[in-house]
């Protein structure tokens, strides 16, 4: 094990939080040793200006290990080596270092740090109401920062500080589906509704508007249609109202409770339905759902088509979505330039409930693989091994995915931005096992898997994304 002196340059790892840049430091007098027996080192990190008592097997040289750990893409993260890589340049210079003030204003309002500097968050957001400048909080809280073993009595605190939730509307990035145009889709000049703008919805129906459809939106709070007025949509006032301006009318929200909403209740799609209007459910929702919604609008003597969509906030920004639709046929083709802009790929699976029925299969494999996932990158992490490396040789395996890659590293990153909230993955796992319950399919391995997810939302990270479930994993 290295022996470190004050002052050596070092990476350095707080429990379940990627390796940071640090220095080793001097102890401040007001901050207590933990009683642990085993060798510690007092840290300061840069980007942050935080420290923490780090033990002695989770410190590693920095220039040694910098192509190892310089690997996070993180706003926050760079900062940080962008500082220790200064530091270090000045040091060979002879000159003094800087750096500790450097990180004292340079830290502001990034939400990517380790866990020390999050605590030292938690600390200042006590006096919130107060109204003291956030700046001038930190800095006269940093002398209460609480020791590395304080900061670990409840990993739930630490997480609340250490990822912001992402919410959808600020997230959805209007640019970001400018590939679109590219995919040269020769739009229907159908009327076309789109009811739902979250994570998904914003930029599913901005690909619509670019690709020259003519688009009307609505979203129960109407804050997040504005994006996509400025790209030239209209605003419905209603459900109803969308679906009476419109010949075919898309949907994507939560759950089936969100879907039976929006078409049965007050001014509701029903209430716009008239012969031959179309309504293409996107939501991921169970086949009796699906079912129920398109006997009512069928009643009405509207078409109903179900097409739940694989792929993630990326793959919806991007027009790479799998769709996977089933139902009215007539109403498939005549949507089919908005599947083409949404999608790289459209599956007709012939009768209702096949999509639905698809689209739970897709995500139970998707949310079990996740929770193994994350239990092989803790066991590694208790077994003392380096997680980078494992992630590395995953990478290499015949398991490597874009699942692996991304929220491997996203886990290792301690950054979770939420792509797919993790109340989703375990509301799709619910709805697989009653499948599984209803078809007589024993599901041990999801079972597992959706108890997991549950515990994880108890826990405050419902709204995170999914690969928050190694915050319950790793606990
Ligand atoms: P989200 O960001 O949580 O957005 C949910 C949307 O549903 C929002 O527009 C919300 O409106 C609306 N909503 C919720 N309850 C409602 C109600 N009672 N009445 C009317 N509107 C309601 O979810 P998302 O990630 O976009 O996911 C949408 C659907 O796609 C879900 O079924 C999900 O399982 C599925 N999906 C998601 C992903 C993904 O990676 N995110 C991938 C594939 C499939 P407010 O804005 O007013 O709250």
């Amino acid at each position: 094990m290295a022996n470190f002196q004050v002052g050596d340059f070092v990476w350095a790892k707080m429990t379940g939080y990627p390796y940071w840049p640090g220095k080793v430091a001097e102890p401040d007098k007001d901050v207590k040793k933990p009683s642990k027996k085993v060798e510690m080192f007092f840290i300061r990190f840069y980007g942050t200006g935080d420290y923490a008592w780090t033990k002695a097997d989770l410190v590693h040289d920095y220039a040694e290990q910098k192509q190892k750990y310089a690997i996070g893409k993180a706003k926050g993260f760079l900062e940080a080596v962008r500082q220790i890589d200064h530091a270090v340049e000045r040091r060979a210079k002879g000159l003094p270092d800087t750096s500790d003030e450097e990180s004292e204003e340079e830290s502001e309002g990034s939400d990517d740090q380790p866990l020390a500097k999050k605590a030292k968050h938690e600390k200042s957001s006590s006096a919130t109401a107060s109204g003291t400048p956030p700046k001038k909080r930190r800095k006269s809280a940093k002398k209460s920062l609480p020791t590395r073993e304080e900061v670990h009595v409840s990993s739930v605190d630490n997480l609340n500080l250490t990822e912001p939730c992402v919410s959808p509307d600020t997230t959805a990035d209007a640019d970001s589906t400018t590939s679109i145009v590219a995919k040269d889709v020769i739009p229907t000049d159908k009327k076309i509704g789109f009811l739902g703008l979250g994570i998904m919805g914003i930029p599913m129906a901005m690909n619509l508007i670019k690709s020259g459809h003519d688009v009307t939106v609505w979203n129960r709070n109407q804050n997040k249609c504005k994006q996509l007025l400025s790209a030239g949509a209209k605003e419905g006032t209603s459900p109803a109202d969308v679906v009476q301006q419109c010949d075919i009318t898309f949907s994507c929200v939560s759950d089936s409770t969100a879907v039976r909403d929006l078409v049965i209740g007050n001014s509701g799609v029903l209430q716009g339905i008239t012969s031959g209007k179309g309504y293409v459910e996107m939501s991921t929702v169970d086949n009796d759902t699906i079912k129920e919604i398109s006997e009512a609008i069928s009643m009405r003597g509207g078409r109903f088509l179900e097409a739940p969509v694989s792929g993630s906030k990326k793959a919806a920004e991007t027009g790479q979505l799998v769709i996977l639709a089933a139902g009215d046929r007539s109403l498939y083709m005549d949507g089919y330039s908005c599947f083409e802009a949404m999608g790289k790929k459209t599956f007709f699976l012939g009768e209702l409930g096949c999509g639905a029925n698809t689209k739970l299969i897709v995500n139970m494999l998707t949310g079990t693989f996740m929770a193994s996932l994350a239990e092989g990158l803790s066991l590694a992490e208790k077994a003392g091994l380096d997680q980078y490396t494992l992630l590395d040789v995953l990478n290499l395996s015949a398991i490597s995915c874009p699942l692996v890659q991304t929220k491997g590293s996203a886990i290792l990153e301690g950054h979770f931005p939420a792509n797919f909230p993790l109340k989703h993955q375990q509301k799709d796992l619910r709805l697989a096992l009653q499948m599984g319950e209803v078809l007589e399919q024993p599901l041990h391995v999801a079972g597992a898997a959706n108890e997991l997810y549950k515990r994880t939302k108890a826990i405050g990270f419902g709204d995170r994304d999914m690969s928050c479930v190694y915050r319950a994993v790793n606990a």
